[in-house]
């Protein structure tokens, strides 16, 4: 079915949102593909859907971590930055790269996601 002229500008504004998203942070662009890959999604129904569920969980007022969202952020990109990992000063490809390449994002995407083990769960079985 062909969109109206009104869903395909609203969808041709939310692609072109979600190419911008997608610049800010690595993190942000593989979550969008995996919405879009999961669910089938368009551009407009993506933007609507995060957009109403942070209203709908009165999340409106919280900020994200990135560093694109503190006051004052200006790195649009080609500034000098310091990798808040490594603490190496490199140049910025993108809006709140804050990383310097993909070791420290992997290194930061790791301590991210460690599960604290269980100390007697995770023991190996003596035998008598
Ligand atoms: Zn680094």
């Amino acid at each position: 079915m062909a969109l109206t002229a009104r869903d395909q500008q609203i969808e041709d504004a939310s692609a072109f949102l979600l190419k911008w998203i997608r610049g800010i942070d690595p993190t942000y662009a593989s979550h969008i593909d995996a919405a879009r890959d999961e669910y089938a999604w368009s551009a407009r129904q993506m933007i609507g859907a995060w957009c109403a569920y942070i209203l709908e969980n009165d999340l409106y007022m919280q900020v994200p971590t990135n560093p694109f969202f503190e006051p004052g952020f200006t790195g649009t990109g080609g500034g000098a930055a310091t990798c808040s990992m490594c603490g190496t000063s490199f140049t910025v490809a993108y809006p709140g790269q804050h990383l310097c390449g993909n070791t420290c994002a992997l290194q930061r995407a790791a301590a991210l996601t460690q599960v604290p083990v269980d100390q007697e769960s995770d023991s190996v079985p003596v035998e008598a």
